[in-house]
């Protein structure tokens, strides 16, 4: 049986909330990113009509279509993707929130290009657990020094944490990746970063141990749209 984009985002929500209630989150806590990457715009203004408009996207030339072509909607852009400098620019320009900000060089020319008249970009720091599935992120012991000289930069606003954990099929392990993530958002807090609240874990295969371990964005992609064909 095939589900619709709209049947599949109802379970989804209704496996968030039961998810919520099971490991004590606050009703609501977490924030359903729709990733769309890949996706054309049509099944985008599939989900929108849906009642999602939250997406994420890796590839910026991809993402700048699809919004140029939905730019009548109210939608808040992620960018989870790589950063090479010399995209920053227009992901300065067209993103509400980046979660894949790794190095301060990027941070700084992000903030030198986002554009006066938006408010500050909301920007998570990428952080790379070890066994991580990508290479990417900053490491947990240099996190401090990335958030203090991020956190200063006055046209960003430095929200929280992302991490891609390698992939595990079992819950506990998949839980017990996540949990550095959590606590490291934690310090920052305690050292005063106050609006650093966000964690941005959890995909498709491994969501509801990243809600058991306190994500407040969850990344889906495969459980909204479908198998990724392209
Ligand atoms: C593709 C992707 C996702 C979504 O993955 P699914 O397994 O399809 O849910 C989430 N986060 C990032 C960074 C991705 O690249």
């Amino acid at each position: 049986m095939t589900l619709s984009i709209s049947q599949r985002l109802a379970l989804l929500h209704q496996h968030i909330a039961e998810s919520e209630r099971k490991y004590a989150r606050v009703t609501g806590a977490v924030q359903l990113l729709a990733v769309s990457k890949t996706q054309p715009a049509s099944k985008v203004a599939e989900a929108i009509a849906a009642g999602q408009h939250a997406f994420a996207e890796n590839y910026l030339q991809e993402a700048l279509e699809k919004q140029l072509a939905l730019q009548d909607e109210p939608l808040t852009w992620h960018f989870i993707g790589p950063i090479q400098s010399n995209k920053t620019r227009q992901i300065a320009a067209h993103f509400q929130w980046v979660h894949t900000v790794e190095r301060l060089k990027i941070a700084q020319r992000l903030n030198d290009q986002r554009p006066d008249e938006l408010p500050p970009l909301n920007i998570l720091l990428q952080v790379n657990l070890s066994g991580e599935a990508s290479k990417s992120g900053v490491s947990l012991a240099e996190l401090p020094a990335l958030a203090a000289s991020v956190n200063v930069l006055p046209r960003l606003h430095l929200r929280g944490l992302m991490a891609i954990p390698a992939p595990e099929t079992d819950f506990v392990r998949q839980r017990a990746a996540f949990r550095p993530l959590s606590l490291a958002r934690d310090a920052l807090l305690q050292a005063g970063y106050t609006d650093c609240t966000e964690l941005s874990m959890g995909m498709s295969q491994d969501f509801v141990a990243a809600i058991a371990e306190g994500a407040t964005m969850i990344r889906i992609g495969t459980d909204i749209f479908g198998p990724r064909t392209a």
